[in-house]
């Protein structure tokens, strides 16, 4: 069998990871994966099923339930036990409590297994998270760390809900991207960092397509090596 063809994109909430990884997975015929979702499909179970205080029974539920993200004309369809949760999975409660769910280790253990077995009997994936390109595949091919300033996140993630007809305050989504943002890069276990190979892009001061078109440079000199 050969080995997956693995770009890594990682980068703060509202950095570009969702809209570049997905145009690029079009491009190069990949499979695109959105960690974020795991883990907020676990975090929305957890408050369903009240136990957001008990790690032990959040780590099980990451164990023993089936998670599938099932990618078709830019969106990502997000199912949990079989049970569509793709617009649950963005409500306020849960970006509220994502970040100290993925804080658990166990949690984190159990989706790293799932990521890992996703890239199995694939030519190509297209992963993006926090970790990937420090824990998930840290030999992948390329990795790719965004950034942008916090101000410019906040806009856009403003201008994703009023997409949808839902009206926050920038003052709002701004507190939550940069307590997650705390959160995420402070826990013990996988922090979010840049690992030390991967390229970085401020995504403040490019277009979408130039991010795009850096990536495909960077698969292209990564496919050059390989051959
Ligand atoms: O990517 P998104 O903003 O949807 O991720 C939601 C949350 O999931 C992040 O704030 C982070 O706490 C967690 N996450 C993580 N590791 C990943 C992907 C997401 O800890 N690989």
């Amino acid at each position: 069998m050969t080995k997956s063809f693995i770009i890594a994109i990682d980068g703060p909430a509202g950095s570009g990871k969702s809209t570049s990884a997905k145009l690029v997975a079009q491009k190069l015929g990949y499979l695109y994966i959105d960690t974020g979702a795991m883990y907020r499909a676990i975090t929305l179970l957890a408050i369903e099923k009240n136990v957001l205080n008990n790690a032990d029974d959040v780590i099980e539920l990451a164990k023993t339930s089936k998670i599938d993200l099932k990618y078709s004309e830019g969106i990502t369809q997000v199912l949990i036990n079989e049970r569509d949760v793709t617009e649950d999975i963005r409500s306020k409660e849960v970006n509220k409590f994502v970040s100290p769910i993925s804080k658990i280790k166990g949690v984190r253990e159990a989706l790293v297994k799932k990521q890992r077995i996703l890239a199995l009997n694939n030519d190509g994936i297209v992963m993006e998270g926090r970790d990937i390109g420090t824990v998930v595949f840290p030999d992948a091919d390329v990795k790719i760390f965004l950034t942008a300033a916090i101000s410019e996140r906040a806009e856009r993630r403003v201008k994703e809900y009023d997409a949808k007809g839902i009206s926050v305050s920038l003052e709002e989504i701004k507190s939550n991207l940069e307590n997650r943002d705390k959160i995420d890069s402070s826990r013990e276990t996988s922090p979010l960092i840049k690992a030390a190979d991967a390229y970085e892009v401020d995504t403040s001061k490019v277009t979408v397509e130039q991010q795009v078109e850096i990536i495909l440079e960077r698969v292209r000199q990564a496919t050059a090596k390989r051959e």
